[in-house]
């Protein structure tokens, strides 16, 4: 039963080429902007109130990279906790490792059925493809995630999957396929917001009462006490997290948090850059088993470890996923999520997906370059990651790097010496009529798809200075 949205993005071609398909959908357009220009707006105004939030923001880098640093002890420290407190750890080095160990567990419940709560993590290591194929079925239960699975869809949008569908398009898909899954829409349903979310409590409530195991994902796991945290607005991932007799919590190893004390500032930053709130409307914590529940963490790696021995590139994984830098991303609210080809989109996705996943894909080794460059996602983002930095780094290293090294290197011999600039000028403009107008052949072509070759001057500055400056006298 599964659809695209928990399937693999991989085999997509390139961001230019998904990009060049998405700006031909004016209402995914639309969406885009309606969407994105809201969450942004609130965002400025909450942010705007906090006169430290700057010094909020240093202290969440600060954590951040205190924990990058010291990522081993804080892990051990965790894991130790955590099974103190009745729960148990394991270590999943990659996505099948994980997806391995999850089915695992579920299948030692004896259980078919599965409740999600909204999680990255889980769509990175496409778990729920991997529990079809055993058998079982994983139901998710956030309302976004919920249209995306319905819709056999893929999620855009790191904080609203759904993002890209507007209100009357959510209605049809709930009509045409709640029943699927489970208990039907209403007949006659409207396209209200108000009465697409009661079809989908209604939906959902079935599915809580019978499900008997969770699987969730966290925002943050404080290594001092081993305490889980998940950050929600709807409610669900409070029922997914209390009434299953199994928890399985997946988690990728970057979101520790060394104490109770570090939570606080994240609190703050988090909602704020997301949603746009002062503070989360449901925030769930746990440690270890609670009474009458077994409870599982898998600690994820994934390629994080080798993010990690990249200086420049390691800044990815402060990342809180507040997804603040989608919002005002230019190049994202033009062409959505899908184009990223990853569950990772809009700058984040572009420096962190070619990271985990390597640039040997034709579309991870696009990502660096779905950028402008323009900044804005630095500005917001609460952990200062500099996104054009590491968008920069990366894109050294893509596989037509070289090439473009050599072209630089050269011009870098050419305009080192005034005499050899000169040299070159005059051959130019000697050949100008040789020059194409429009498109260059070769290695030059991907680079004048978009803009105009530039006319080559009648002759040069300099040229031009010596001669009137002799007629002049
Ligand atoms: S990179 Fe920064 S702004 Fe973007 S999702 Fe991560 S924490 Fe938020």
């Amino acid at each position: 039963m599964s659809g695209p949205g928990q399937g693999t993005f991989l085999g997509m071609p390139s961001f230019p080429r998904n990009a060049e398909k998405a700006l031909a959908d004016s209402q995914l357009r639309f969406n885009l902007r309606k969407a994105t220009h809201t969450i942004r707006a609130r965002r400025g105004a909450v942010v705007s109130e906090l006169p430290d939030w700057h010094e909020l923001r240093e202290a969440g880098r600060a954590i951040k990279d205190d924990v990058l640093r010291n990522l081993d002890r804080y892990l051990v420290q965790a894991e130790e906790a955590v099974v103190e407190a009745g729960g148990h750890v394991h270590w999943a080095s990659d996505s099948a490792e994980a997806d391995r160990i999850v089915t695992g567990l579920i299948k030692a419940t004896g259980e078919t059925r599965v409740m999600k709560v909204k999680s990255m993590v889980t769509q990175e290591i496409d778990l729920n493809e991997a529990l079809e194929r055993e058998g079982i079925t994983g139901y998710e239960t956030d309302l976004a995630e919920l249209i995306v699975q319905l819709g056999d869809d893929w999620p855009s949008h790191i904080l609203v999957p759904a993002i890209h569908r507007n209100r009357s398009e959510i209605r049809e898909i709930f009509l045409a396929h709640m029943g699927e899954w489970g208990r039907p829409a209403p007949e006659g349903l409207g396209d209200e917001p108000g009465t697409l979310a009661d079809a989908a409590r209604l939906h959902l409530r079935e599915r809580f009462l019978s499900t008997k195991v969770g699987v969730s994902g966290a925002n943050f796991l404080i290594a001092e006490t081993g305490t889980l945290v998940v950050l929600e607005s709807e409610g669900n991932g409070r029922m997914c997290l209390t009434l299953p007799q199994t928890l399985i919590s997946v988690v990728g190893i970057e979101k520790v948090l060394p104490t109770w004390r570090d939570l606080e500032v994240f609190l703050q930053l988090l909602p704020r850059s997301s949603t746009g709130e002062r503070m989360n409307p449901y925030t769930s914590m746990w440690t270890g088993a609670a009474e009458g529940q077994e409870f599982h963490l898998v600690l994820l790696d994934n390629g994080r470890t080798d993010v990690l021995a990249d200086e420049i590139g390691r800044q990815a994984l402060r990342c809180i996923r507040c997804s603040a830098c989608l919002n005002v991303c230019p190049v994202y609210e033009r062409v959505g999520g899908h184009a990223y080809g990853s569950v990772y989109p809009g700058p984040i996705g572009a420096i962190l997906t070619p990271q985990l996943r390597g640039m040997t894909s034709e579309l991870d080794a696009s990502l660096p370059y779905a950028s402008s460059l323009c900044g804005a996602c630095y500005d917001v983002c609460p952990v200062a990651i500099d996104i054009p930095e590491v968008l920069v780094h990366l894109r050294a290293r893509a596989p037509h790097a070289p090439a473009e090294r050599a072209g630089l290197a050269a011009a870098g011999w050419v305009l080192d010496e005034p005499v050899r600039l000169r040299s070159a000028q005059r051959l130019v403009t000697r050949l100008r009529g040789l020059v194409p107008k429009t498109h260059l052949p070769g290695p030059g072509a991907a680079w004048t798809a978009t803009r105009d070759v530039p006319p080559v001057p009648r002759e040069s500055f300099r040229d031009w200075w010596r001669r009137t400056q002799e007629e002049d006298r």
